[in-house]
């Protein structure tokens, strides 16, 4: 039986300040979860959470990071900085940073091989766009996105890797992908994985879907056979996500 994982990504958003508050809303409203709860931050915010969660069942993580170990890549935040500063956990390859920052299936490819070489537990995304969805290319480009990023990462390794299904169109958007319909990628991405790393592989990693989840549909994904939890953006940053972090109870 696989552990529902509930993250949160916070984006750009919450100061230090503000993250220090939030997390004090939060973490009674989380306390009694039965799911691994992340709270993914930005890298400023990394060090306040992580002091502010601190004995709690909050997980911290950070969502991004380079693949070099050090050196001249000003403004990048390595694998060691983030666990220095207590992250245990880190998003790789979110559309955000696809889109607006030109990261290809090969940047996560080296990042995800330096986060599992570092020891932190990576949350790799794939997705595809509505109009991707509308040629009826979704699932040959998710499989593309994430043969590419499983290349060359052992079955040891891979087991450790939770993926989250983000159909870009659903991100930040109010549309939700349906229950149904994210349950046939989330099975279809299990088969992949099956193929790639074998049925035993395949039934314990863990997928989680992200795009508009809330506490109005958390209820019926996470009731999925193949959806093991949530990547939430917008709700992660409201009492709302108290709810979703104990609607698998
Ligand atoms: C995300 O940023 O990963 C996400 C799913 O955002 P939202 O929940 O706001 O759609």
């Amino acid at each position: 039986m696989r552990k529902k994982i509930i993250a949160g990504n916070w984006k750009m958003n919450m100061t230090p300040s503000e993250a220090k508050a939030l997390c004090e809303t939060l973490k009674p409203l989380v306390a009694g979860s039965s799911a691994d709860i992340v709270f993914c931050v930005p890298a400023i915010d990394i060090v306040p959470v992580v002091e502010a969660v601190r004995g709690t069942n909050i997980r911290v993580g950070g969502e991004n990071l380079y693949f070099e170990d050090k050196g001249a890549y000003t403004g990048e935040i390595s694998a060691d900085m983030l666990k220095d500063a207590g992250a245990e956990y880190v998003i790789i390859g979110h559309s955000e940073r696809r889109g607006y920052f030109a990261e290809s299936d090969a940047d996560i490819n080296k990042k995800l091989k330096k986060a599992l070489e570092k020891g932190l537990n990576p949350i790799v995304c794939c997705g595809e766009s509505l109009e991707q969805r509308e040629q009826g290319i979704c699932f040959d480009w998710i499989r593309m996105q994430l043969k590419i990023a499983f290349d060359g990462i052992s079955k040891e390794d891979a087991e450790k890797v939770v993926i989250a299904y983000e159909p870009i169109w659903a991100i930040g958007t109010g549309k939700t992908a349906s229950a149904d319909q994210a349950e046939e990628v989330c099975a279809a991405i299990r088969e992949l994985i099956s193929e790639l790393y074998g049925a035993k592989t395949a039934e314990c990693i863990r997928i989680q879907y992200g795009g508009s989840m809330n506490a109005g549909n958390c209820r019926e994904l996470l009731g999925k056979p193949n959806i093991d939890g949530g990547l939430i953006g917008g709700a992660s940053l409201k009492a709302e996500f108290g709810e979703i972090a104990n609607s698998g109870r």
